[in-house]
């Protein structure tokens, strides 16, 4: 029977108590890429399983361990998006939208589904802002990503969270890295983890990504990518600085931020938090000049973040910060019969159509019992409709903070009426 009332493990419910926070946070993000030049883009739950397996990478823990996947009844393999890049850069090609005027700047919400051992700030099924970029190679381009994600983090208000870059270069110079990469972990090849093993040569870089105890304590000394960047990545990664410094967007240099595919170039960034634990990163993003031809397009550059929604609310939530309260119920309207109600629910559709929230009692309630209701929901104003009111054509308006009553008419001004009411107590 449990599994009836049980929720799926790592799994959440958005309670509609709290769900003024995800209207907030939503509306902050999609505000703010708008101002950018950034247009919505939505693509489908489930996608092509060698999607992901390109577009994420065959050697990423995604893709190895992470990922939901099943053949539907006609025995194609598919699964739910762990992230959204890929299907957004698969949208683009399948529907040319990168024929159309560059650059191509796109923003999305989505649910994500990775299968990973759940703890605090980490789901199987949790949701990302993210934004995507096309057609843009300038480090202008990588500054601006940068200062997207940092405008909606400064928006909702959060604080001390800092942001980490890094460069990874290009395929070519990452070649030499490579080299040194393989030299420096082949030393310690009885001491890496399994996965690590398995990938050193395949794609060592990741390696400085692991989680695990041995391997994360090797990482410090590893050799480092900035090292090996050549001329034109360097140049590039200097010009990221630059503008970061002229937008007064403070960061540090961490060399160890690693994506470790070939086609992810150039800037890698993460804004990290200290104040959630160890699943601090709340936004990840960067470069990827080569994903676009990788999944079946032409040659095009290509950036973007993605941003952990129920990890930036848990640091919303811990600094206590004020989310934009959805306003109260505006008038609550209680009745005593058929005739009443039925009155009550004209005028509640009438006023409704002003863009008011009007309620009236649809549970066949005592008159007591619809007052008490409408304390519960924290109407402003409530109003009672017998037969007086209903042959007069007029009614007392009760305002609940202070139980003030105020005759009115309830003619075709009695909207504007109520307006200029809420409006003077909201001042
Ligand atoms: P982590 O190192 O925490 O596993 P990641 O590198 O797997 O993160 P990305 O794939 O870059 O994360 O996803 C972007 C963002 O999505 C992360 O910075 C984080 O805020 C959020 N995120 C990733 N995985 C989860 C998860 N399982 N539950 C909740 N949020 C997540
Ligand atoms: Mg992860």
């Amino acid at each position: 029977m449990d599994i009836l009332t049980k929720r799926p493990r790592g799994t959440e419910d958005k309670l509609p108590k709290e769900i003024y926070k995800w209207h907030t946070v939503e509306k902050i993000a999609a505000d703010t890429a708008e101002a950018y030049g950034c247009k919505e883009i939505r693509t489908p739950t489930f996608e092509h399983t060698e999607l992901f397996q390109r577009g994420v990478g065959s050697t990423t823990d995604v893709v190895q361990k992470e990922m939901y996947t099943f053949d539907d009844k006609k025995g194609r393999s598919i699964t739910l998006k762990p992230e959204g890049t890929a299907g957004v850069v698969r949208a683009a090609i399948e529907n040319g939208l990168f024929n159309d005027a560059l650059p191509l700047k796109t923003y999305y919400f989505t649910r994500c589904f990775r299968y990973e051992a759940p703890q605090s700030g980490r789901l199987r099924e949790f949701n990302q802002f993210g934004v995507e970029v096309f057609g843009a190679p300038s480090a202008a381009s990588d500054a601006e990503v940068i200062a997207l994600a940092n405008d909606v983090i400064n928006r909702l208000g959060v604080k001390n969270i800092s942001l980490e870059i890094n460069s990874i270069g290009c395929p070519t110079c990452r070649e030499e890295y490579h080299k040194a990469l393989i030299e420096y972990y082949g030393k310690y090849k009885d001491k890496l983890c399994d996965t690590c093993l398995e990938r050193l040569e395949k794609n060592p870089m990741r390696l400085l990504d692991c989680k695990s105890e041995i391997c994360g304590s090797l990482k410090s000394d590893a050799p480092k990518m900035l090292d090996y960047l050549c001329d034109e990545c360097k140049e590039h990664f200097e010009s990221v600085k630059r503008r970061l410094d002229a937008l007064e967007i403070a960061y540090t240099v961490n060399p160890l931020i690693v994506r470790g595919l070939d086609y992810y170039t150039n800037t890698v960034f993460e804004f990290i938090s200290n104040e959630i634990g160890s699943q601090g990163a709340v936004c990840a993003g960067g470069r990827y000049n080569g994903l676009v031809e990788e999944i079946g397009g032409s040659p095009l550059a290509g950036l973007g973040f993605a941003m952990g929604l129920e990890r930036i609310i848990m640091v919303m939530d811990n600094q206590k910060l004020d989310f934009a309260q959805e306003k109260g119920c505006d008038l609550y309207i209680a009745s005593f019969d058929e005739e009443t109600n039925i009155y009550a629910m004209t005028l509640a559709k009438k006023l409704r159509s002003q863009g008011f929230w009007v309620e009236f009692d649809t549970a066949g309630r005592s008159f007591k019992a619809q007052m008490k209701y409408a304390n519960k929901i924290n109407a402003t104003y409530c109003m009672v409709i017998g037969s007086d009111e209903l042959a007069n054509g007029s009614a007392k308006l009760k305002r609940m903070s202070d139980g003030e009553e105020l005759p009115v008419k309830l003619d075709d001004g009695f909207a504007n009426r109520l307006n200029t009411l809420i409006m003077d107590i909201s001042l």
